[in-house]
């Protein structure tokens, strides 16, 4: 049962901020995520504040550097089939084009995206978890297949988003605007880790707004991708995923950012396939071992150990895709 809330559809983004900054408000934006955790009493709100009259926060513009700019109201459908995107940021248009299904990509957008809460059964469910101001993680002694082998401090929940790894191993920068004016962060620096606070999930404060992020222009010689693998071949979230955004010159890594999606709290970085594949030709014997190297530090818990061979799995194939692509 939904409780009673005020519902505001402001037409400005000054006007926005202004009710999101009182206690109990939310951004609605396409409310695929939002609606859900309501339905489930994730958490009550008071007022929901819809986006979807305010203007310029949609769509993809070019800025005179060359760096695109996607409007955090834009659906994952129009970043999975934008042409520029699709060119020179495939790690992005795959990752848009692997959410969830085609009616949820049409409505879900790209700020939601980052924004979603996370899918544990636990939170989701009746349980008065660590996140949600309880005393423990209800997966520590519980079911546990589909949680976190990185950085699950406290709580064990997975980073939900598959846009987010990709858009950080691509150096995308998030802007947002709240009561205190404007900021902007590497993506990377957006989430939160619950060893940092456990109880939220990025670094929003009340009132703020993601209104943009930003690709840098692409550079020459990079080559990015993102693969996940699910349960099924229909709708589902990543058991085990990786984004890849790696310069070459000639055969040659130069640079590389390496992102895994469904094994950890936040989009998590892998320097140790970064630190591997670096100064390398990509041949079989350096691919194995960049893959040994991403899973090395992985602590499963009771029932998700089948991760790590996944994961090591997906590295290795993705590393040799991108090297042949
Ligand atoms: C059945 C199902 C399957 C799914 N499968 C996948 C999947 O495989 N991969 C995947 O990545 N996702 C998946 N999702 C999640 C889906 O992609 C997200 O629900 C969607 O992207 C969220 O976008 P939205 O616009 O609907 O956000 P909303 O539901 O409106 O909002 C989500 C959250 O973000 C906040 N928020 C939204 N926009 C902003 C903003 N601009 N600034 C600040 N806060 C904001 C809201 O307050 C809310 O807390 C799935 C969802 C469902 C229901």
């Amino acid at each position: 049962m939904l409780t009673r809330f005020a519902y505001i559809r402001p037409k400005s983004l000054e006007e926005a901020i202004k009710h999101l900054s009182s206690d109990g408000a939310r951004v609605h934006a396409g409310g695929t995520d939002l609606l859900g955790c309501l339905r489930d009493q994730v958490f009550d709100v008071k007022k929901l504040v819809s986006l979807s009259s305010v203007k310029n926060l949609r769509g993809l513009r070019k800025s005179s550097n060359g760096a695109i700019r996607i409007g955090a109201l834009t659906t994952i459908t129009e970043v999975a089939r934008h042409p520029e995107i699709r060119k020179s940021y495939a790690a992005l248009a795959q990752a848009a084009s692997e959410v969830a299904s085609p009616q949820l990509r049409n409505q879900g957008t790209i700020g939601g995206n980052i924004c979603q809460k996370p899918r544990c059964w636990y939170y989701r469910g009746e349980f008065h978890c660590l996140r949600k101001g309880g005393e423990e993680c209800f997966a520590v002694g519980g079911e546990n297949a589909f949680h976190c082998i990185f950085g699950g401090e406290s709580c064990h929940i997975v980073h939900p988003s598959d846009t987010a790894p990709a858009l950080a191993a691509l150096g995308a920068r998030i802007h947002i605007r709240g009561p205190k004016g404007k900021r902007s962060l590497l993506l990377e620096n957006f989430f939160v880790p619950p060893e940092q606070d456990y109880t939220k999930e990025t670094v929003l404060d009340q009132g703020e707004v993601v209104t943009e992020i930003e690709l840098p222009p692409p550079a020459e010689g990079l080559k990015s991708s993102y693969r996940k693998v699910r349960a099924r071949r229909s709708w589902d979230f990543a058991l085990a995923g990786v984004a890849l955004a790696v310069g070459f010159k000639k055969d040659q890594v130069l640079n590389a950012s390496v992102f895994l999606s469904g094994v950890a709290p936040i989009p998590w970085r892998s320097k140790e396939v970064e630190e591997a594949i670096k100064g390398k030709r990509l041949d079989s014997e350096i691919i194995k071992r960049a893959a040994e190297a991403g899973v090395q530090k992985a602590r499963p818990m009771e029932q998700n150990a089948y991760k790590i061979p996944l994961l090591r799995s997906v590295i290795e194939e993705q590393l040799q895709a991108i090297k042949n692509g």
